[in-house]
């Protein structure tokens, strides 16, 4: 058979290619992203079962602090858009944010990702400030999550402690992008996340599932490319239109498109940490869990201080507003807990290569 023309293999040939570790490729990809919901079935167990073979049964904790709602960015989805003049903004003092990873360590989590819009009032070395001080006076991993920078305050970060970064390509469809982005660019958005991998950040980007337009084949282009990127971590989330924003009357992505690409990314990233989103969470009270079950090995419940708690508001319907970091912290265990999963108790950071060859 011949697996290099573009067109689409039968589910089960498909199926095959994946569970032979083949390159990724459309031909593939294709069929497993738009298969029918009885061929899901089978897709997850496959990739629940890489993921226990590869990951084992930890779940990975990140404690979430949104530290600042907000943006100098108008992104389309979005409903921290500096656009929608009508969300409530709140920034935590470097003090609060130190605080707070402090709370997060003191309810076992061994990593704090500190996620925020592109808030420029956190210059670069404010923010490394706030980064050396959780360092110093922690043993936490630390993840940044603060949308696109200069490669120099990324190399300050890195310098200052920070250990890994999420920035999601959202989609590297260039139409699609440019249409959801109109202040920013796809090459200056990828030359971000090429900058962080040469800096040596154990690396995190995604996509939104269901973008308006977004098919089967884009999100295959999707996985390829970011198979091609090394990306480490990969984030993938249901998109859910805000209602102050030019996609309000776009229709919502599904879980089970999401639940999809979820065990399609465990095929072809074996080694990968892929987070059960909260947008998962949002759409289906169990919609965390079942991506814990479809690939996924990381849960990031959220840490930040309860009354600003509803003010981060990316989407509507967002679960856990009005819970305690502590609260948050005991129902995920007893979630993973209850799927027959357990909690891990190591800092999670992402295995290269070279530790994969010698099992470190
Ligand atoms: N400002 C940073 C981090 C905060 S936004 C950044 O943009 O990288 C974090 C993620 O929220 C984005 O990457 C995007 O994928 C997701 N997001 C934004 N709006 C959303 C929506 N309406 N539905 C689902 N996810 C959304
Ligand atoms: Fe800002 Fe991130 Fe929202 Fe874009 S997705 S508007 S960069 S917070």
């Amino acid at each position: 058979m011949n697996f290099t023309n573009s067109s689409s293999l039968a589910f089960d040939d498909a199926l095959a290619q994946a569970l032979a570790f083949a390159a990724p490729a459309r031909a593939w990809l294709v069929p497993l992203l738009g298969c029918s919901e009885s061929d899901a079935l089978r897709l997850y167990s496959a990739a629940d079962a890489v993921r226990a073979a590869y990951q084992g049964t930890d779940v990975q904790l990140r404690g979430l602090i949104e530290f600042s709602s907000i943006c100098r960015k108008n992104c389309a989805y979005c409903g921290l858009r500096v656009e929608n003049r009508g969300a409530e903004r709140y920034r935590l003092t470097p003090e609060e944010i130190v605080a707070t990873a402090h709370r997060a360590e003191s309810l076992g989590y061994k990593t704090v990702v500190l996620q925020s819009g592109e808030d420029l009032w956190f210059t670069t070395e404010r923010l490394a400030a706030i980064i050396r001080e959780i360092k110093a006076t922690t043993d936490l991993a630390i993840t940044l999550s603060a949308g696109e920078r200069d490669r120099d305050a990324y190399a300050f970060w890195r310098e200052a402690g920070a250990d890994r970064y999420l920035l999601r390509i959202e989609t590297t469809d260039p139409a699609l992008f440019a249409a959801l982005h109109a202040d920013s660019n796809l090459d200056a958005r990828k030359q971000c996340l090429y900058d962080l991998r040469d800096l040596g950040y154990q690396l995190g980007t995604g996509v939104m599932v269901g973008l308006p337009g977004q098919r089967p084949d884009t999100l295959a282009g999707d996985v390829i490319w970011m198979h091609e990127l090394g990306a480490e971590m990969i984030g993938v989330g249901p998109f859910i239109p805000h209602p102050d924003t030019p996609l309000k009357d776009a229709a919502s992505g599904t879980v089970e498109q999401t639940l999809r690409l979820v065990a399609v990314l465990r095929l072809v990233f074996p080694h990968a940490h892929l987070p059960a989103t909260t947008a998962m969470g949002s759409l289906h009270p169990l919609g965390r869990e079942r991506a814990l079950q479809a690939g996924a090995n990381v849960v990031m419940p959220n840490v930040t201080p309860g009354d600003v708690r509803p003010k981060y508001a990316i989407y509507p319907g967002k679960i856990c507003l009005t819970d305690d970091a502590e609260h948050c912290r005991g129902c995920i265990t007893g979630r993973i807990h209850a799927i027959g999963r357990t909690v891990a108790a190591d800092h999670g950071h992402v295995k290269r290569v070279a530790d994969q060859e010698t099992g470190a």
